[in-house]
């Protein structure tokens, strides 16, 4: 894992979305699998002001590994302990139900305390987040609940990375309504947060207040027609030696169940990783291989060990 990638790609974003946008970054599943506390330290380095996860452990391990950032947990918690956690940490749930609000407001009310949260709208994800056509009734439910304070509204776009954006107009069309509701005609009192990855690089009109960026960190476009529009560093890299070179003549049998067939006199190259490692078995002789810069098809089912 590259830490300057994510601190690279961090600064990108970063300028993309203005001074007056907050960046959160996502660091859920482990960062991607990228480890969550280095990602969060090196997204922090490149400016990012908050971080996202899905659980309330990975929130807790973040907390533990001394990021004190505000943490968003994605995830729908529900249950006593866990609003006895989100207090002790300073972690912000979010709130889809009205059970739920009740819950966080008893055991924050006997605390003494009053928890930051953020209200999900299903806009059309239809996934987590209350249904937006009931999120104005909700948040106005949680606003007069002295336990809890609503920090920020958000919703999740189903397809911003589509080219066609008919579906990411009416989501946002159903927040802005929702919003609308809310506030008034005031400056809202919350931080409004809809993009994703693919959203805050191709709109900032869907920025608001803060942005929620996973994908982009790491370095990657979730679809050919966003690649190129920063300049990305993928943070990963998967390394192995090259341990036995072996030359065998045409119509050899290579690995388990002799699935690949030499078509004539080949080298082949013996790399010490498998599936073992994580090498997913679905891309067995689908994969390429960069060799001194150049690109050398793999053969074979990928074996367990070298
Ligand atoms: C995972 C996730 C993101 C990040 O999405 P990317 O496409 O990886 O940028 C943002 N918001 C929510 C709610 C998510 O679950």
């Amino acid at each position: 894992m590259d830490e300057g990638a994510i601190t690279h790609n961090t600064r990108l974003l970063r300028r993309r979305i203005g001074p007056h946008v907050k960046l959160m970054a996502v660091v859920k599943a482990n960062g991607y699998g990228h480890g969550d506390g280095a990602t969060a330290k090196a997204a922090r380095a490149g400016g990012a002001d908050a971080f996202a996860v899905a659980s309330l452990a990975e929130a807790v391990g973040l907390r533990r590994q001394g990021l004190q950032e505000p943490i968003l947990v994605l995830g729908h918690l529900s249950l006593i302990d866990e609003a006895h956690a989100c207090l002790r940490w300073r972690l912000l749930p979010t709130i889809s139900t009205l059970d739920q609000a009740r819950l966080f407001h008893t055991v924050a009310s006997r605390s003494g305390a009053c928890l930051p949260v953020h209200v999900n709208l299903d806009t059309g994800m239809t996934r987590l987040g209350v249904p937006w056509q009931e999120g104005t009734a909700l948040t106005q439910a949680i606003l007069r609940l002295d336990g809890l304070r609503v920090e920020g509204i958000y919703s999740h776009l189903a397809a911003a990375d589509a080219v066609d954006p008919g579906l990411t107009r009416q989501q946002q069309q159903r927040f802005d309504q929702v919003l609308a509701a809310l506030t008034n005609g005031q400056p809202p009192r919350f931080c409004r947060h809809l993009a994703n990855s693919a959203a805050t690089m191709t709109d900032s009109g869907l920025h608001y207040d803060m942005v929620r960026v996973g994908l982009a960190l790491y370095g990657h476009a979730s679809a050919e027609h966003l690649e190129g529009k920063l300049p990305l560093q993928p943070a990963m890299a998967v390394r192995a030696r090259v341990t036995i070179l072996k030359t065998v003549p045409a119509g050899t049998g290579v690995s388990y169940d002799h699935r690949y067939r030499t078509q004539r006199p080949s080298r082949l190259a013996v790399a010490a990783i498998g599936y073992a490692d994580g090498v997913p078995r679905l891309l067995s002789g689908r994969m390429g291989v960069l060799h001194g810069g150049r690109r050398l098809p793999q053969v074979g089912p990928s074996p367990w060990i070298n």
